[in-house]
């Protein structure tokens, strides 16, 4: 009842006591869910929260849903207060992968298991169960369409090219750019793609918390120390859509208009990104289905409470460099504007008006 609510830290948690809290079946406990998101300035995230929330209310579990908004230490203390209040389990998707260590010490000295959501939770034994999207073929892809679009197959080329990295302290990110590049760098090798500004080291082009102002302000630099002097620009790699739009924004800017847009790439199809699609002026986004993500991470959270073994379909790829978690991988898809109606509308992740 209402008597076992409380509010600590700003979590607001029902007090799992025995027998008073009801449940689905007689006599079954209610169990509590701890649901840690990084941060609501990308849509996606708050998709992803909601949709966990949903699942799990209509599997009789409770929710409890909370936001860092990028800062670390609101994570941990997020988390730390769900440990406190009792929950049964974790979901996080880590602000920083590497800075939750010590706080899931704590969760597993109470034996709550932890799923890693969509981010790898890095330098922890105490992950149990990653479930995300196939990371490296989200750049293959992107690096793919650049391939296309310039159609670097038979075009001599050389095509200028830039290339955007999302935050080092996310594992994700590398994943992004080792698929990318692993279509693009023939390219480069090959003379058909030039990096003008020469920047190709992962520490050259990343872009701390995938900020888009920042994304923004490394474009103006580039564009005014490389490509001041008509130099035309062809191509910007960009790994999410939190980018793209910093990207854009600088590129418009400078005079560029959807007429001589560069090819941009994206990820997530945050609205205002397919918007820049349907305005040609954005290329392409990766769509990643969090209603997908969420129903597998719910799925796999109750298999770990009921001790059944969650279904996995990659057991060698994540390693947190403590050990190498069981993954569940989904499969992200290339929407632009040959498709974005039929992925994204008639899916109903969207509704028309909800777009340009
Ligand atoms: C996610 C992307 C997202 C990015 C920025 C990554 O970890 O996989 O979908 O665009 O974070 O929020």
């Amino acid at each position: 009842g209402l008597a076992g609510l409380m509010i600590v830290g700003g979590v607001m948690v029902a007090a799992c006591s025995e027998g008073s809290s009801g449940g689905e079946g007689a006599g079954e406990e209610e169990l509590t869910i701890g649901i840690s998101m990084p941060t609501q300035s990308s849509e996606r995230w708050i998709a992803d929260g909601n949709n966990m929330v949903d699942y799990f209310e209509d599997l009789g579990y409770k929710a409890e849903l909370q936001y860092a908004e990028d800062v670390v230490e609101n994570q941990v203390s997020q988390i730390e207060n769900m440990i406190t209040l009792g929950v049964d389990a974790l979901v996080i998707a880590a602000v920083d992968g590497e800075a939750l260590t010590s706080v899931l010490e704590s969760a597993n000295a109470e034996e709550i298991p932890v799923i890693s959501y969509d981010r790898l939770i890095m330098n922890s034994e105490h992950v149990d169960y990653y479930a995300t999207f196939d990371n490296y073929e989200v750049g293959v892809m992107q690096g793919q369409y650049i391939v296309d679009q310039l159609d670097l197959e038979n075009e001599a080329g050389p095509f200028n090219i830039e290339l955007f990295a999302g935050s080092p302290d996310d594992n994700n990110a590398h994943f992004f750019f080792n698929g990318a590049m692993s279509v693009l760098q023939p390219y480069l090798d090959e003379g058909k793609l030039v990096v003008g500004s020469g920047q190709t080291d992962f520490n050259q082009i990343s872009i701390l918390r995938w900020d888009g102002a920042t994304a923004q302000s490394r474009m103006d630099n580039l564009l005014s120390s490389n490509y001041g002097g008509g130099e035309e620009l062809h191509a910007v790699l960009a790994p999410a859509d939190l980018l793209s739009i910093g990207v854009l924004a600088s590129l418009k800017s400078v005079g560029y208009t959807a007429d001589d847009m560069p090819i941009i790439t994206g990820q997530d199809a945050d609205i205002p990104s397919v918007n820049a699609i349907i305005a040609g002026e954005q290329s392409m986004t990766v769509f990643k289905d969090t209603r997908v993500l969420a129903e597998k991470a719910v799925e796999m959270t109750e298999s770990v409470l009921n001790n059944e073994e969650p279904e996995v379909n990659d057991t060698d790829t994540y390693d947190n460099n403590v050990k190498v978690v069981p993954s569940f991988l989904e499969s992200p898809v290339v929407v632009d504007i040959d498709n974005y109606e039929e992925i994204l509308i008639e899916s109903d992740y969207y509704t028309a008006d909800q777009l340009n």
